[in-house]
Protein backbone atom coordinates (compact mmCIF):
# COMPACT_ATOMS: atom_id res chain seq x y z
CA UNK A 1 0.00 0.00 0.00
CA UNK A 2 2.28 2.23 0.92
CA UNK A 3 4.42 1.54 -2.49
CA UNK A 4 1.77 3.10 -3.78
CA UNK A 5 0.95 5.71 -2.47
CA UNK A 6 5.07 6.89 -2.82
CA UNK A 7 4.24 6.36 -6.86
CA UNK A 8 1.06 8.28 -6.67
CA UNK A 9 2.81 11.25 -4.94
CA UNK A 10 5.49 10.83 -7.79
CA UNK A 11 3.27 11.00 -10.17
CA UNK A 12 1.97 14.49 -8.34
CA UNK A 13 5.19 16.13 -8.13
CA UNK A 14 5.50 15.30 -11.90
CA UNK A 15 2.21 16.75 -12.84
CA UNK A 16 3.19 19.42 -10.56
CA UNK A 17 6.47 20.20 -12.18
CA UNK A 18 4.64 20.14 -15.49
CA UNK A 19 1.95 22.93 -14.12
CA UNK A 20 4.84 24.86 -13.23
CA UNK A 21 6.88 24.84 -16.47
CA UNK A 22 3.32 25.76 -18.30
CA UNK A 23 3.56 29.06 -16.14
CA UNK A 24 6.69 30.25 -18.23
CA UNK A 25 4.38 31.26 -21.15
CA UNK A 26 1.27 33.49 -21.30
CA UNK A 27 -0.41 31.29 -23.53
CA UNK A 28 -0.50 27.92 -20.75
CA UNK A 29 -0.37 29.96 -17.82
CA UNK A 30 -3.49 29.23 -16.99
CA UNK A 31 -3.39 25.29 -17.92
CA UNK A 32 -0.40 25.51 -15.27
CA UNK A 33 -2.51 26.91 -12.46
CA UNK A 34 -5.37 24.59 -12.83
CA UNK A 35 -2.58 21.23 -13.24
CA UNK A 36 -0.85 22.78 -10.17
CA UNK A 37 -4.07 22.55 -8.36
CA UNK A 38 -5.48 19.40 -9.18
CA UNK A 39 -1.60 17.84 -7.95
CA UNK A 40 -1.78 19.36 -4.68
CA UNK A 41 -5.64 18.24 -4.40
CA UNK A 42 -4.20 14.91 -5.39
CA UNK A 43 -1.68 14.97 -2.85
CA UNK A 44 -4.13 16.04 -0.04
CA UNK A 45 -6.80 13.10 -0.92
CA UNK A 46 -3.70 10.42 -1.08
CA UNK A 47 -2.88 12.07 2.30
CA UNK A 48 -6.43 10.12 3.31
CA UNK A 49 -4.73 6.62 2.55
CA UNK A 50 -1.36 6.98 3.81
CA UNK A 51 -0.78 4.39 6.99
CA UNK A 52 -1.64 5.66 10.53
CA UNK A 53 -3.60 8.33 9.43
CA UNK A 54 -6.59 8.97 11.78
CA UNK A 55 -7.25 12.30 12.27
CA UNK A 56 -9.91 12.75 9.81
CA UNK A 57 -12.08 14.85 11.50
CA UNK A 58 -9.19 17.62 11.86
CA UNK A 59 -7.82 17.09 8.43
CA UNK A 60 -11.25 17.93 6.57
CA UNK A 61 -11.89 20.83 9.27
CA UNK A 62 -8.02 22.32 8.30
CA UNK A 63 -8.89 21.19 4.24
CA UNK A 64 -12.28 23.19 4.44
CA UNK A 65 -11.11 25.95 6.56
CA UNK A 66 -7.81 26.49 4.62
CA UNK A 67 -9.15 26.00 1.33
CA UNK A 68 -12.92 28.08 1.90
CA UNK A 69 -10.10 30.98 2.90
CA UNK A 70 -8.13 30.93 -0.19
CA UNK A 71 -11.31 30.67 -2.66
CA UNK A 72 -12.82 33.66 -1.19
CA UNK A 73 -10.07 35.55 -0.94
CA UNK A 74 -8.52 34.67 -4.23
CA UNK A 75 -11.98 36.17 -5.48
CA UNK A 76 -12.15 39.07 -3.54
CA UNK A 77 -8.77 40.48 -3.72
CA UNK A 78 -7.71 43.19 -5.96
CA UNK A 79 -4.91 43.36 -8.45
CA UNK A 80 -3.34 45.87 -6.81
CA UNK A 81 -2.79 43.95 -3.86
CA UNK A 82 -1.67 41.04 -5.04
CA UNK A 83 1.93 41.16 -3.85
CA UNK A 84 0.58 41.25 0.13
CA UNK A 85 -1.48 38.14 -0.73
CA UNK A 86 1.41 36.49 -1.92
CA UNK A 87 3.47 37.43 1.10
CA UNK A 88 0.97 35.99 3.96
CA UNK A 89 0.32 32.62 1.76
CA UNK A 90 3.92 32.31 1.30
CA UNK A 91 4.23 32.70 5.26
CA UNK A 92 1.80 30.05 5.71
CA UNK A 93 3.84 27.76 3.52
CA UNK A 94 6.53 28.36 5.84
CA UNK A 95 4.64 28.75 9.08
CA UNK A 96 3.24 25.04 8.26
CA UNK A 97 6.39 23.58 7.58
CA UNK A 98 8.36 24.87 10.70
CA UNK A 99 4.81 23.40 12.53
CA UNK A 100 5.89 20.13 11.34
CA UNK A 101 9.27 20.23 12.88
CA UNK A 102 7.61 21.43 16.25
CA UNK A 103 5.31 18.29 16.01
CA UNK A 104 8.11 16.30 15.54
CA UNK A 105 10.09 17.21 18.85
CA UNK A 106 7.07 17.73 20.78
CA UNK A 107 6.93 13.83 19.75
CA UNK A 108 10.34 13.12 20.88
CA UNK A 109 11.91 9.94 20.57
CA UNK A 110 14.87 9.74 17.70
CA UNK A 111 14.80 10.55 14.14
CA UNK A 112 17.95 9.47 13.45
CA UNK A 113 20.98 12.65 13.51
CA UNK A 114 20.39 13.65 9.70
CA UNK A 115 16.81 13.52 9.98
CA UNK A 116 16.62 15.69 13.09
CA UNK A 117 19.16 17.43 11.69
CA UNK A 118 17.11 18.52 8.48
CA UNK A 119 13.93 19.23 10.76
CA UNK A 120 16.11 21.75 12.95
CA UNK A 121 16.96 23.65 9.61
CA UNK A 122 13.53 23.56 8.31
CA UNK A 123 11.81 24.73 11.11
CA UNK A 124 14.98 27.69 11.23
CA UNK A 125 13.96 28.35 7.46
CA UNK A 126 10.18 28.17 8.02
CA UNK A 127 10.29 29.89 10.89
CA UNK A 128 12.36 33.20 9.10
CA UNK A 129 10.11 32.97 6.31
CA UNK A 130 6.71 32.70 8.36
CA UNK A 131 7.63 36.28 10.63
CA UNK A 132 9.44 37.84 7.51
CA UNK A 133 6.61 36.83 5.16
CA UNK A 134 3.97 38.55 8.25
CA UNK A 135 6.26 41.33 8.49
CA UNK A 136 5.97 42.07 4.31
CA UNK A 137 2.39 41.61 4.41
CA UNK A 138 1.84 44.08 7.13
CA UNK A 139 3.97 46.80 5.14
CA UNK A 140 2.06 46.41 1.76
CA UNK A 141 -0.87 46.15 3.49
CA UNK A 142 0.20 49.58 5.42
CA UNK A 143 -0.48 48.28 8.75
CA UNK A 144 3.02 48.94 9.42
CA UNK A 145 4.29 52.29 7.95
CA UNK A 146 7.92 53.07 9.30
CA UNK A 147 10.97 50.85 8.21
CA UNK A 148 12.19 49.67 11.73
CA UNK A 149 15.84 49.76 12.08
CA UNK A 150 17.50 48.63 15.23
CA UNK A 151 21.01 50.60 16.25
CA UNK A 152 23.53 47.69 15.63
CA UNK A 153 20.60 45.67 13.08
CA UNK A 154 23.28 43.67 10.97
CA UNK A 155 24.94 42.49 14.51
CA UNK A 156 21.49 41.65 16.12
CA UNK A 157 20.48 39.71 13.09
CA UNK A 158 24.27 37.64 13.54
CA UNK A 159 23.92 37.43 16.98
CA UNK A 160 19.64 36.31 16.39
CA UNK A 161 21.26 33.64 13.68
CA UNK A 162 24.10 32.09 16.01
CA UNK A 163 21.77 31.74 19.01
CA UNK A 164 19.59 29.72 16.37
CA UNK A 165 21.98 27.48 15.27
CA UNK A 166 23.23 27.10 18.81
CA UNK A 167 19.73 26.27 19.99
CA UNK A 168 19.59 24.01 17.00
CA UNK A 169 22.50 21.70 17.70
CA UNK A 170 21.00 21.04 20.87
CA UNK A 171 17.99 19.87 20.00
CA UNK A 172 19.97 17.68 17.50
CA UNK A 173 22.31 16.42 20.18
CA UNK A 174 19.69 15.54 22.89
CA UNK A 175 17.99 13.08 22.44
CA UNK A 176 14.74 14.42 24.06
CA UNK A 177 15.35 18.01 24.35
CA UNK A 178 13.63 20.01 26.88
CA UNK A 179 10.65 21.62 25.79
CA UNK A 180 12.41 25.26 26.93
CA UNK A 181 15.08 25.06 24.71
CA UNK A 182 12.43 23.99 21.79
CA UNK A 183 10.22 26.74 22.86
CA UNK A 184 13.24 29.55 23.03
CA UNK A 185 14.69 28.33 19.61
CA UNK A 186 11.51 28.93 17.49
CA UNK A 187 11.28 32.66 19.47
CA UNK A 188 14.51 32.77 18.46
CA UNK A 189 13.89 31.73 14.53
CA UNK A 190 10.80 33.98 14.73
CA UNK A 191 12.44 37.03 16.06
CA UNK A 192 15.17 36.76 13.45
CA UNK A 193 12.50 36.47 10.64
CA UNK A 194 11.29 39.51 11.75
CA UNK A 195 13.95 41.81 12.56
CA UNK A 196 15.48 41.19 9.29
CA UNK A 197 12.42 42.19 7.35
CA UNK A 198 11.43 45.23 9.19
CA UNK A 199 13.98 47.58 8.06
CA UNK A 200 13.41 46.82 4.39
CA UNK A 201 11.71 49.38 2.52
CA UNK A 202 7.65 48.31 0.91
CA UNK A 203 9.39 48.63 -2.59
CA UNK A 204 12.18 46.06 -1.98
CA UNK A 205 9.54 43.64 -0.41
CA UNK A 206 8.94 42.00 -3.95
CA UNK A 207 12.35 40.49 -3.62
CA UNK A 208 12.55 39.62 -0.10
CA UNK A 209 9.14 37.95 -0.65
CA UNK A 210 10.34 35.94 -3.52
CA UNK A 211 13.34 35.42 -1.45
CA UNK A 212 11.35 34.03 1.65
CA UNK A 213 9.19 31.87 -1.11
CA UNK A 214 12.65 30.40 -1.72
CA UNK A 215 13.17 29.88 2.17
CA UNK A 216 9.66 28.07 2.58
CA UNK A 217 10.29 25.55 -0.41
CA UNK A 218 13.44 24.68 1.27
CA UNK A 219 11.82 24.27 4.67
CA UNK A 220 8.76 22.71 2.97
CA UNK A 221 11.48 19.97 1.35
CA UNK A 222 13.59 19.24 4.25
CA UNK A 223 10.47 18.59 6.06
CA UNK A 224 8.71 16.29 2.97
CA UNK A 225 11.97 14.56 3.90
CA UNK A 226 11.60 14.07 7.69
CA UNK A 227 7.67 12.67 7.43
CA UNK A 228 9.39 10.78 4.42
CA UNK A 229 6.91 12.74 2.10
CA UNK A 230 8.01 12.65 -1.78
CA UNK A 231 5.33 14.80 -2.98
CA UNK A 232 6.77 17.92 -0.52
CA UNK A 233 10.63 17.18 -1.56
CA UNK A 234 9.48 17.60 -5.11
CA UNK A 235 7.27 20.39 -4.89
CA UNK A 236 9.24 21.84 -1.80
CA UNK A 237 12.53 21.87 -4.02
CA UNK A 238 11.10 23.16 -7.00
CA UNK A 239 9.48 26.19 -5.44
CA UNK A 240 13.08 26.77 -3.43
CA UNK A 241 15.16 26.57 -7.14
CA UNK A 242 12.44 29.21 -8.97
CA UNK A 243 11.81 31.08 -5.63
CA UNK A 244 15.80 31.90 -5.70
CA UNK A 245 15.79 32.44 -9.34
CA UNK A 246 13.51 34.58 -9.64
CA UNK A 247 15.09 36.73 -6.72
CA UNK A 248 18.39 36.62 -8.75
CA UNK A 249 16.76 37.95 -11.77
CA UNK A 250 14.57 40.77 -10.44
CA UNK A 251 17.47 41.89 -8.30
CA UNK A 252 19.85 41.93 -11.88
CA UNK A 253 16.94 43.38 -13.39
CA UNK A 254 16.89 46.17 -10.25
CA UNK A 255 20.72 46.60 -10.59
CA UNK A 256 20.85 45.91 -6.85
CA UNK A 257 22.66 42.94 -5.10
CA UNK A 258 20.63 40.83 -2.81
CA UNK A 259 23.00 41.58 0.00
CA UNK A 260 22.47 45.33 -0.60
CA UNK A 261 18.07 44.91 -0.46
CA UNK A 262 18.60 42.76 3.00
CA UNK A 263 21.42 44.51 4.66
CA UNK A 264 21.62 48.15 3.46
CA UNK A 265 18.09 48.79 2.63
CA UNK A 266 17.04 51.97 0.61
CA UNK A 267 15.27 53.33 3.88
CA UNK A 268 11.63 55.35 1.52
CA UNK A 269 14.21 58.85 2.16
CA UNK A 270 14.48 60.04 -1.25
CA UNK A 271 17.88 58.82 -2.30
CA UNK A 272 21.00 62.08 -2.74
CA UNK A 273 23.40 62.06 -5.46
CA UNK A 274 22.79 62.29 -9.31
CA UNK A 275 23.83 64.97 -11.71
CA UNK A 276 21.73 68.21 -12.06
CA UNK A 277 19.43 67.75 -14.55
CA UNK A 278 18.50 70.65 -16.70
CA UNK A 279 14.91 72.05 -19.02
CA UNK A 280 11.70 72.28 -17.72
CA UNK A 281 8.54 70.28 -17.89
CA UNK A 282 6.44 71.23 -20.20
CA UNK A 283 2.90 70.34 -19.90
CA UNK A 284 0.47 69.21 -22.68
CA UNK A 285 -3.52 68.89 -22.49
CA UNK A 286 -5.48 65.69 -23.40
CA UNK A 287 -7.03 66.99 -26.45
CA UNK A 288 -3.04 67.56 -27.88
CA UNK A 289 -2.04 63.94 -26.12
CA UNK A 290 -4.90 62.38 -28.45
CA UNK A 291 -4.10 64.52 -31.63
CA UNK A 292 -0.50 63.77 -31.19
CA UNK A 293 -1.42 59.62 -31.56
CA UNK A 294 -3.90 59.85 -33.21
CA UNK A 295 -1.72 60.75 -36.10
CA UNK A 296 1.08 58.79 -35.51
CA UNK A 297 2.11 55.85 -36.98
CA UNK A 298 3.70 53.67 -34.47
CA UNK A 299 2.19 54.23 -30.70
CA UNK A 300 4.39 51.96 -27.98
CA UNK A 301 2.63 52.01 -24.48
CA UNK A 302 4.81 51.71 -21.15
CA UNK A 303 2.64 50.95 -18.23
CA UNK A 304 4.05 51.14 -14.54
CA UNK A 305 3.08 51.47 -11.52
CA UNK A 306 0.59 54.12 -11.22
CA UNK A 307 -1.46 52.68 -14.07
CA UNK A 308 -1.79 49.80 -11.49
CA UNK A 309 -2.69 51.99 -8.36
CA UNK A 310 -5.18 53.88 -11.14
CA UNK A 311 -6.04 50.46 -11.95
CA UNK A 312 -6.10 51.82 -16.01
CA UNK A 313 -5.20 49.24 -18.13
CA UNK A 314 -9.09 48.72 -19.55
CA UNK A 315 -9.47 52.26 -20.49
CA UNK A 316 -5.49 51.99 -21.99
CA UNK A 317 -6.95 49.01 -24.23
CA UNK A 318 -10.06 50.94 -25.02
CA UNK A 319 -7.71 53.84 -26.19
CA UNK A 320 -5.38 51.89 -27.67
CA UNK A 321 -8.15 49.76 -29.90
CA UNK A 322 -9.64 52.83 -30.87
CA UNK A 323 -6.28 54.47 -32.14
CA UNK A 324 -5.71 51.28 -33.98
CA UNK A 325 -9.36 51.15 -36.05
CA UNK A 326 -7.59 54.29 -36.99
CA UNK A 327 -5.04 52.81 -38.63
CA UNK A 328 -2.10 53.45 -35.58
CA UNK A 329 0.22 50.77 -35.14
CA UNK A 330 -0.14 50.32 -31.14
CA UNK A 331 1.95 47.78 -28.43
CA UNK A 332 3.02 47.51 -25.20
CA UNK A 333 6.12 47.65 -23.96
CA UNK A 334 6.98 45.80 -20.84
CA UNK A 335 10.17 46.27 -17.93
CA UNK A 336 10.79 43.29 -16.04
CA UNK A 337 10.24 45.17 -12.83
CA UNK A 338 7.83 47.78 -13.26
CA UNK A 339 5.47 47.58 -10.90
CA UNK A 340 6.01 46.21 -7.78
CA UNK A 341 5.99 42.14 -8.34
CA UNK A 342 7.26 40.31 -10.92
CA UNK A 343 4.93 39.98 -13.81
CA UNK A 344 3.05 42.83 -12.69
CA UNK A 345 2.09 44.80 -15.85
CA UNK A 346 1.33 41.30 -17.89
CA UNK A 347 -1.03 40.49 -15.57
CA UNK A 348 -2.76 43.63 -15.37
CA UNK A 349 -2.91 43.89 -19.78
CA UNK A 350 -4.01 40.51 -19.64
CA UNK A 351 -6.89 41.16 -17.65
CA UNK A 352 -8.21 43.77 -19.83
CA UNK A 353 -7.92 41.56 -22.73
CA UNK A 354 -4.77 42.73 -24.41
CA UNK A 355 -3.32 39.74 -26.67
CA UNK A 356 0.09 38.70 -25.69
CA UNK A 357 1.20 39.77 -29.16
CA UNK A 358 0.71 43.08 -28.47
CA UNK A 359 2.93 42.92 -25.37
CA UNK A 360 6.87 43.12 -25.59
CA UNK A 361 9.60 42.35 -23.07
CA UNK A 362 12.56 45.25 -22.89
CA UNK A 363 15.15 43.07 -25.12
CA UNK A 364 12.69 42.53 -27.84
CA UNK A 365 10.93 46.11 -28.36
CA UNK A 366 14.01 48.62 -27.07
CA UNK A 367 15.34 48.42 -30.62
CA UNK A 368 12.00 50.02 -31.84
CA UNK A 369 11.59 53.02 -29.96
CA UNK A 370 13.43 55.14 -32.84
CA UNK A 371 10.90 54.63 -34.97
CA UNK A 372 8.34 55.02 -33.05
CA UNK A 373 6.24 58.21 -33.55
CA UNK A 374 5.10 58.37 -29.78
CA UNK A 375 5.87 56.55 -26.94
CA UNK A 376 2.91 56.93 -24.02
CA UNK A 377 4.43 56.42 -20.45
CA UNK A 378 1.31 55.03 -18.42
CA UNK A 379 2.22 56.00 -14.32
CA UNK A 380 5.95 54.64 -15.09
CA UNK A 381 9.31 56.36 -14.13
CA UNK A 382 12.10 54.75 -12.86
CA UNK A 383 12.21 52.15 -15.55
CA UNK A 384 12.41 54.68 -17.73
CA UNK A 385 14.41 57.29 -16.53
CA UNK A 386 17.90 57.61 -18.85
CA UNK A 387 20.10 58.99 -15.95
CA UNK A 388 20.07 54.97 -14.92
CA UNK A 389 22.61 55.01 -18.42
CA UNK A 390 24.66 57.98 -17.72
CA UNK A 391 24.64 59.32 -14.11
CA UNK A 392 27.42 56.78 -12.28
CA UNK A 393 26.08 58.69 -9.13
CA UNK A 394 22.52 57.56 -9.45
CA UNK A 395 21.17 55.01 -6.97
CA UNK A 396 19.63 53.09 -10.37
CA UNK A 397 22.81 53.36 -12.80
CA UNK A 398 23.33 50.41 -14.36
CA UNK A 399 19.70 49.24 -14.49
CA UNK A 400 18.81 48.32 -17.85
CA UNK A 401 15.45 50.89 -18.69
CA UNK A 402 13.15 51.02 -21.63
CA UNK A 403 14.86 53.64 -24.67
CA UNK A 404 11.41 55.85 -24.50
CA UNK A 405 13.26 59.04 -24.44
CA UNK A 406 14.96 58.00 -27.88
CA UNK A 407 10.99 58.07 -29.46
CA UNK A 408 10.18 60.84 -31.63
CA UNK A 409 7.70 61.98 -28.83
CA UNK A 410 7.25 61.32 -25.22
CA UNK A 411 4.23 61.31 -23.28
CA UNK A 412 4.28 60.97 -19.88
CA UNK A 413 1.51 60.37 -17.86
CA UNK A 414 1.09 60.98 -14.38
CA UNK A 415 -0.66 62.80 -11.32
CA UNK A 416 2.24 65.74 -10.37
CA UNK A 417 5.57 65.90 -9.13
CA UNK A 418 5.35 62.25 -7.41
CA UNK A 419 8.90 60.30 -7.87
CA UNK A 420 9.01 56.74 -8.56
CA UNK A 421 9.93 54.24 -6.34
CA UNK A 422 13.56 54.89 -5.84
CA UNK A 423 12.93 58.47 -5.21
CA UNK A 424 15.08 60.49 -7.97
CA UNK A 425 14.05 62.61 -10.49
CA UNK A 426 13.86 61.53 -13.63
CA UNK A 427 15.86 62.83 -16.76
CA UNK A 428 13.13 62.18 -19.37
CA UNK A 429 10.97 64.47 -18.08
CA UNK A 430 12.58 67.47 -19.03
CA UNK A 431 13.99 66.46 -22.15
CA UNK A 432 12.61 68.51 -25.31
CA UNK A 433 10.91 65.68 -26.87
CA UNK A 434 8.95 65.13 -23.66
CA UNK A 435 5.33 66.55 -22.85
CA UNK A 436 3.58 65.52 -19.58
CA UNK A 437 -0.21 64.75 -19.17
CA UNK A 438 -1.00 65.37 -15.78
CA UNK A 439 -3.64 63.43 -14.10
CA UNK A 440 -4.60 60.41 -12.63
CA UNK A 441 -4.17 57.43 -15.48
CA UNK A 442 -7.89 56.36 -15.38
CA UNK A 443 -9.72 59.84 -15.58
CA UNK A 444 -6.85 61.12 -17.62
CA UNK A 445 -6.91 58.48 -20.55
CA UNK A 446 -10.62 58.99 -20.43
CA UNK A 447 -10.41 62.41 -21.40
CA UNK A 448 -7.90 60.99 -24.53
CA UNK A 449 -10.26 58.59 -25.26
CA UNK A 450 -13.26 61.48 -25.84
CA UNK A 451 -10.73 63.33 -27.45
CA UNK A 452 -10.11 60.63 -30.05
CA UNK A 453 -13.53 59.76 -30.35
CA UNK A 454 -14.23 63.31 -31.63
CA UNK A 455 -11.13 63.32 -33.86
CA UNK A 456 -12.79 60.33 -35.62
CA UNK A 457 -15.92 62.97 -36.28
P1 LIG B 1 7.72 53.94 -10.26
O1 LIG B 1 9.12 54.25 -10.58
O2 LIG B 1 7.42 53.48 -8.88
O3 LIG B 1 6.84 55.23 -10.62
C1 LIG B 1 5.46 55.21 -10.49
C2 LIG B 1 4.93 56.51 -11.05
O4 LIG B 1 3.52 56.39 -11.13
C3 LIG B 1 5.26 57.72 -10.23
O5 LIG B 1 6.01 58.60 -11.00
C4 LIG B 1 3.89 58.34 -9.85
O6 LIG B 1 3.98 59.75 -10.06
C5 LIG B 1 2.96 57.67 -10.86
N1 LIG B 1 1.62 57.43 -10.36
C6 LIG B 1 1.25 57.02 -9.13
N2 LIG B 1 -0.08 56.93 -9.06
C7 LIG B 1 -0.57 57.29 -10.26
C8 LIG B 1 -1.88 57.40 -10.81
N3 LIG B 1 -2.97 57.13 -10.09
N4 LIG B 1 -2.00 57.80 -12.10
C9 LIG B 1 -0.91 58.09 -12.84
N5 LIG B 1 0.34 58.01 -12.38
C10 LIG B 1 0.52 57.62 -11.10
O7 LIG B 1 7.13 52.82 -11.23
P2 LIG B 1 7.83 51.93 -12.34
O8 LIG B 1 8.43 52.78 -13.40
O9 LIG B 1 6.82 50.90 -12.70
O10 LIG B 1 9.07 51.28 -11.60
C11 LIG B 1 8.93 50.25 -10.64
C12 LIG B 1 9.92 50.50 -9.54
O11 LIG B 1 9.64 49.56 -8.48
C13 LIG B 1 11.36 50.28 -9.99
O12 LIG B 1 12.22 51.18 -9.37
C14 LIG B 1 11.64 48.87 -9.51
O13 LIG B 1 13.01 48.64 -9.26
C15 LIG B 1 10.83 48.82 -8.23
N6 LIG B 1 10.50 47.44 -7.87
C16 LIG B 1 9.81 46.65 -8.73
C17 LIG B 1 9.58 45.33 -8.42
C18 LIG B 1 8.87 44.38 -9.34
O14 LIG B 1 8.94 43.18 -9.12
N7 LIG B 1 8.17 44.86 -10.34
C19 LIG B 1 10.04 44.83 -7.22
C20 LIG B 1 10.69 45.70 -6.34
C21 LIG B 1 10.91 47.00 -6.70
P3 LIG B 1 2.87 60.73 -9.40
O15 LIG B 1 2.91 60.46 -7.94
O16 LIG B 1 3.32 62.11 -9.76
O17 LIG B 1 1.57 60.39 -10.01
Amino acid sequence: MSGVIQLVYFAVAVVFILGLKAMSSPVTARKGIVWAGYAMIAATLVTFYTPGMQNYGLMITAIVLGGGVAWWSGRVVKMTDMPQMVAIYNGMGGGAAAAIAALEFARGGSHGAIATTLAVLGALIGSVAFSGSCIAFAKLQGIMTKAWRLPAQNMVNLGLAALAVVLGLVIVVVETPPSAIVIAFFIVALALGAILTSPIGGADMPVVISLLNAFTGLAVGLEGYVLGNPALIVAGIVVGASGTLLTQLMAKAMNRPIRNIIFTPITGEAAGGGEAIEGSMKELSALDAASVMRYAGKVIIVPGYGMAVAGAQHKVWEMAQLLEEGGVEVVFAIHPVAGRMPGHMNVLLAEAGVPYDKIFDLEEINADFPQADVALVIGANDVVNPVARTDKSSPIYGMPILNVDMAHNVIVVKRGQGAGYSGIENALFYKDNCRMLYGSAQQIIGEVITHVKALEV
